[in-house]
């Protein structure tokens, strides 16, 4: 398989290539040349098969030619068994046809894990085989950071140095970074906010000279792997609902349209979808779009729901491409009018061709608080503020009562107690077995100020299992 830049002017690259690039050098975001498409009797024999196995009929066709099947095989076989739930992503009834698909019994709690865990054994496998070794710098909120560092924290050939603001993400969020120990683990606090995390991580991608001929590796939403591993529980989930002979519906909550995206990928991959919701919270770039056709930066809002506090969706440009043809010379112009100041809006019959499978809704945190209580008078299940999101845009947007609606429980509820307290529910939570003693485990991190100079000598620093690159 080979991957194509969005703007058109990058080479081409093979899985391996595109698993150890970040953006494309011509600013794009990578996608797969041709999606593999299946039939619905393929489709249909997947029944019942165990997730690694149907991850590997999923994935399959994206990997061709970097790795053969065997490897690849076991490779998804340990990926998913570290989940602690044995159907991996189980589905839970909320309602008349209304489903949440648990994406968050991996080790950190969150969706991420999904893509994350396969994501570092990835690397760690084909880095091996070239006998090179690479640094991850990544920025995180909360989510993305504990994730990668979970996936990594075996790997031979890789360090990690994953940048959080400090004093800024919640405890049970900074814990689970901090106390994974590794020589090739390093967590850093800045003294800053989120944005100076990750404009730090752009100008290192943007100027690699500390790294002394080492390459830096991306691990949030814009490298094509993660995209590629969130596509299984599509077909996970509407496998268990009557799929493919049933159409099914999802709800996602989302800020930077990747998993969504990867929804999309599985409808043209073949699997009937009827409806996709995008769900977001008062940061609403996405909704905006969906809506009214206008992509506009606005300010952005600290919310109840964190993990999708964005103010410009980086996977977006992923669905424009297809949009507009696939024509890369478009995108390029359309993302630099936006990087001008304005924000655009898309030809009248490329917007009604998105609407025709995509509807969105914006929710504030008093609907985010109010859908939790609510959902917990009805059920007796406490949801975590984003995946409320998602339940709140489901019961308002969904098309049709007869085709089954899975939302994407994107996070355990523990992991965002603020929230669960405001909506009175809080009472009802708890830690998971394997983070039982979270509270009580050694901390390690580093604080560093607020200057790139200052972190990207740490990383040079550290950045060979803990001594000097
Ligand atoms: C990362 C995250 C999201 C948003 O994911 P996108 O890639 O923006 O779709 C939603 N919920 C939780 C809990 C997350 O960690």
């Amino acid at each position: 398989m080979r991957y194509i830049s969005t703007r058109g002017q990058a080479p081409a690259l093979n899985f391996e290539d595109v698993l150890l690039a970040g953006l494309a050098t011509d600013g794009g975001l990578y996608v797969p040349e041709n999606l593999p498409r299946f039939t619905q009797e393929e489709i249909a024999s997947w029944a019942g098969l165990p997730y690694h196995e149907l991850a590997f009929r999923v994935m399959r066709p994206f990997v061709t030619g970097s790795i053969p099947d065997a490897d690849f095989k076991k490779i998804l076989e340990e990926t998913y068994g570290v989940f602690a739930h044995s159907s991996v992503a189980p589905l839970r009834q909320l309602n008349g046809n209304e489903w949440v698909l648990e994406l968050f019994h991996g080790p950190t709690l969150a969706f991420k894990d999904f893509a994350l865990q396969l994501l570092g054994r990835l690397l760690d496998y084909v880095l091996e085989k070239r006998g090179e070794r690479v640094v991850i710098v990544g920025a995180t909120s909360g989510d993305t950071g504990s994730a990668a560092i979970e996936g990594c924290k075996h790997c031979e050939n890789v360090d990690i140095f994953i940048l959080h603001p400090h004093n800024r993400v919640s405890e049970v969020q900074r814990r689970q970074m901090t106390t994974l120990f590794g020589e090739n683990i390093h967590n850093i606090a800045i003294e800053g906010n989120f944005d100076d995390c990750q404009e730090m991580v752009k100008a290192s991608f943007a100027d690699q000279g500390f790294l002394k001929g080492t390459r830096l590796v991306a691990v949030n939403s814009i490298n094509w792997a993660r995209i590629m591993a969130q596509i299984v529980y599509y077909f996970h989930a509407a496998l268990q609902l009557g799929g493919p002979a049933r159409s099914v519906s999802f709800s996602v909550p989302t800020g930077n349209f990747g998993d969504i995206f990867a929804g999309y990928l599985a409808r043209n991959m073949g699997l009937p979808i009827n409806q996709l919701i995008v769900a977001t919270n008062r940061n609403d770039i996405l909704h905006r779009f969906m809506s009214g056709n206008q992509y506009v930066k606005e300010t952005l809002h600290a919310t109840l729901s964190p993990s999708m506090d964005i103010m410009v969706s980086s996977n977006f440009e992923r669905l424009l491409f297809d949009l507009h043809g696939r024509n890369g010379a478009a995108i390029a112009g359309l993302m630099d009018s936006f990087k001008q100041g304005g924000g655009f809006s898309v030809d009248q019959e490329r917007w009604t061709e998105a609407r025709k499978l995509f509807d969105s809704l914006a929710v504030d945190d008093a609907q985010t608080c109010e859908t939790i209580a609510e959902v917990y008078e009805q059920t007796g299940e406490v949801l975590d503020p984003h995946t409320a999101i998602g339940v709140r845009a489901a019961r308002e947007c969904r098309r049709s009562l007869d085709i089954p609606m899975v939302v994407l429980g994107t996070a355990h509820p523990v992991k965002f107690p603020d929230a669960v307290e405001k909506a009175g529910v809080g009472k009802a939570l708890q830690l998971p077995a394997h983070l039982s003693d979270l509270f009580e485990r050694d901390e390690r991190c580093t604080v560093l100020p607020n200057d790139l100079k200052a972190v990207q000598a740490f990383v040079s620093q550290h950045g060979n299992r803990g001594k000097p690159l």
